[in-house]
């Protein structure tokens, strides 16, 4: 080998290398968004891509593969936050067949694998399901009883979620015998299947998203692995996931496993398992292929969704001869569907404006059917995404479902672009107010910074306020709150409660009753619960949750815009993020102004003052009286803390009082309780009378 041979042969060493390292650092990101963050930036297909790439790089060049090389692990390492599960036989995801062509080489595989071991190879015969758009776990049942579940994690050591999995309906608790009833249940079972939340839950759960102005989940089974994985089972529950067997793995010698994966499937109804109905016996690979064309339209008529085909060997025999790679069994295959995609015009597109002012571009399309619905709009995302794909009005445009449920236009089709088409400009000026758009250093949407006055935030604003999980003002919805702005009655949520029912006699079609039917519900909402207010408030990133986990430790909208970003970032479950956005809202002139009009008008939540009522009687008969400043809360944290325990909080030193708390500079309330003989107690004695850890 000449000397620039060998040179070159090093140049393409150290660049196939540094592809390798690029592609595995890719593609242990995407698996941590994917996986842990459940917000994955790029399509399965892209991500596909990727890992296909690697793998092939890999092949070519074995000694080049690093020994932590992402194809020879599963998923992501366990997040620490719940407890670890090592899996008796790795939960190993499954490759994809892309083709029918596919299905056709993996059964080659299959024959050769087989031959390789001098194994008899008859005909063989498969087991297809429609495959789940969920997210795996694995089951241990005890004596019958449900014991553990765990997610796939690595695929070797996985998370424990046994008490969120509690929380999922279908999930059998109990077994039933499979036999006849005296024969005893196995004292171990160990069972695999998909959690997936139906297609009506994940539609309820991103129209409530979005409705709090946070991003939307792409799909369910992101959706699904984001509710598996809450820390509060509570907050699983409210998530409606569901549950469906797929396989039965590890049993002792109680019983004796069916060889057949068909018949196994059976098996695990008569234990009491949900199993998907659907799967169908296969004799051979065309009725494999035969399965897979059928079920391509048919699967969106399914209450769940499903985005391909899993094809297993049905000899389970074959099972334990064929085994695994380190990524993935090779009795098994993943046949995917293509993304469902159709071609449309584009007829407009509009800018609208939402609560917290971002503009978001929408196009508005000759309806096309998608997917097995009806699709008039899609999503353009942002400024970047038009310039990107160069879209205009007029133009035909292919969109497609990104996890099959929120359309988005993903090419233009430039043969078919009219001749005198314009250029889509992103509006510079707020399409409603006409304020200049701003866009901050690293976000992708524009504003329009005119918040207080621009009618479109004002009006998306107050429809959130009055909400069902906001302040669940009855009977003022959209056309009234219109009516109210267009009488110029309203301008923010604060004005809702100033209105007479002289001003909404005013009104068309507003009559006597109603009027007072709005009152009343206007006066009722005063004192929804302080979670409630705290979303009403609409502040970014605070949604029906963060504001719960608010309201557990700051008792009044007074207090929360008084605290620091430290002490708002320190509460268990909100981060550095939430903490600035809610800082920035109470730094708002208008926003400060409005929280003190809310207050005069008696819009304080349970937490206002007359609404304290005691959730204990720890303090029940005790008087307390504070003098000074406080550290840790402010007076009516302080005081509504007495209140709560059963105590009374009075403002002078009698003898009737039985503490008075001094915190700093505490003036002339210490001298007259030291004079009456008052016991005085300091900041963290009062603290541990009240129970909170220092
Ligand atoms: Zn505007």
């Amino acid at each position: 080998m000449s000397q620039l041979e060998k040179l070159s042969d090093w140049e393409e060493t150290a660049r196939v290398q540094e592809r390798i390292n690029w592609l595995s650092r890719q593609i242990e990101h995407h698996r941590f968004r994917y996986y842990i963050l459940s917000q994955p930036e790029i399509t399965d297909e892209e991500f596909d891509r990727l890992f296909r790439e690697l793998e092939d790089l890999e092949g070519r060049y074995p000694r080049l593969r690093n020994p932590d090389s992402p194809t020879q692990k599963v998923g992501v390492p366990p997040s620490t936050e719940f407890g670890q599960v090592r899996h008796r036989v790795p939960l190993l995801s499954l490759a994809n067949a892309m083709s029918l062509e596919e299905l056709d080489k993996w059964e080659e595989r299959l024959v050769r694998a087989l031959k390789n071991q001098d194994m008899e190879v008859g005909p063989l015969n498969y087991v297809c399901e429609l495959k789940i758009d969920g997210l795996s776990i694995a089951l241990t049942y005890r004596n019958g009883l449900f014991e553990q579940g765990a997610t796939r994690g690595n695929g070797e050591v996985g998370e424990d979620v046994t008490l969120n999995l509690k929380t999922v309906v279908n999930l059998p608790y109990r077994l039933n015998p499979p036999g006849p009833a005296e024969k005893p249940l196995p004292e171990m079972l160990e069972v695999r299947g998909e959690i997936y939340m139906p297609k009506a839950s994940f539609e309820a759960l991103n129209k409530a998203l979005i409705a709090e102005d946070e991003p939307p989940f792409a799909n369910p089974r992101n959706a699904a692995s984001g509710a598996l994985r809450q820390k509060d089972p509570r907050q699983t529950a409210k998530r409606n996931l569901a549950f469906f067997a797929y396989g039965l793995y590890v049993t002792d010698k109680t019983i004796k496993e069916p060889l057949s994966h068909f018949e196994s499937l059976n098996f695990l109804k008569k234990f009491g398992f949900p199993v998907e109905v659907h799967g169908r016996f296969a004799k051979n690979m065309q009725e494999v292929k035969d399965y897979c064309s059928e079920w391509e339209q048919k699967r969106h008529e399914l209450p769940y969704q499903t985005d391909g085909v899993v094809i297993k060997a049905d000899n389970r025999l074959l099972w334990q001869a064929l085994g695994a790679t380190a990524h993935s069994p090779r009795w098994a295959v993943a046949f995917k569907y293509p993304p469902e995609e159709a071609e449309t015009l584009i007829e407009d597109v509009r800018f609208e404006v939402g609560r917290t002012g971002a503009v978001t571009p929408i196009a508005w399309l000759k309806p096309v059917k998608l997917a097995g619905t009806t699709v008039k709009r899609a999503s353009l995302h942002n400024a970047d995404q038009i310039k990107r794909l160069d879209v205009r009005i007029g133009d035909a445009v292919v969109v497609r479902k990104a996890g099959e449920i929120i359309p988005e236009v993903v090419s233009v089709n430039l043969k078919r672009r009219p001749a005198q088409s314009e250029v889509l400009h992103y509006p510079t000026k707020c399409p409603v107010c006409g304020a200049h758009l701003e866009r901050s250093g690293n976000e992708v949407a524009f504003r329009c910074p005119n918040t207080a006055a621009c009618p479109s935030q004002v009006r998306r604003r107050i429809e959130h306020w009055v909400s069902r999980s906001a302040m669940d003002v009855d009977g003022v919805g959209e056309s009234l709150i219109e009516q109210l702005i267009n009488a110029g009655l309203i301008k923010n949520a604060s004005d809702l409660y100033r209105l007479t029912k002289e001003q909404l006699l005013t009104l068309e079609r507003m009559g006597e009753k109603s009027a007072e039917n709005v009152l009343a519900a206007l006066h009722a909402s005063k004192k929804r619960p302080l979670a409630n207010l705290f979303f009403a408030l609409g502040i970014r990133h605070v949604g029906q949750g963060v504001a719960e986990l608010l309201a557990g430790r700051f008792d009044s909208i007074a207090s929360l815009a008084k605290a620091s970003k430290e002490e708002i970032a320190s509460v268990e479950g909100v981060g550095p993020t939430i903490a600035q956005a809610v800082a920035e809202y109470f730094a708002e002139a208008p926003n400060q102004s409005l929280i003190k009009e809310l207050e005069a008008l008696g819009v304080t939540g349970e937490g206002g003052e007359e609404g304290v009522q005691p959730v204990s009687q720890e303090l029940a008969g005790k008087t307390f009286v504070l003098s000074g400043t406080l550290n840790t809360m402010d007076r009516t944290s302080a005081e509504k803390a007495i209140k709560r325990r059963g105590g009374r909080a009075t403002s002078s030193v009698t003898k009737k009082t039985n503490y008075l708390v001094v915190g700093d500079n505490p003036g002339s309330k210490l001298a007259k309780a030291q004079e009456l003989g008052i016991t005085v107690i300091d900041e963290s004695g009062f603290r541990s009378m009240l129970g909170i850890a220092d």
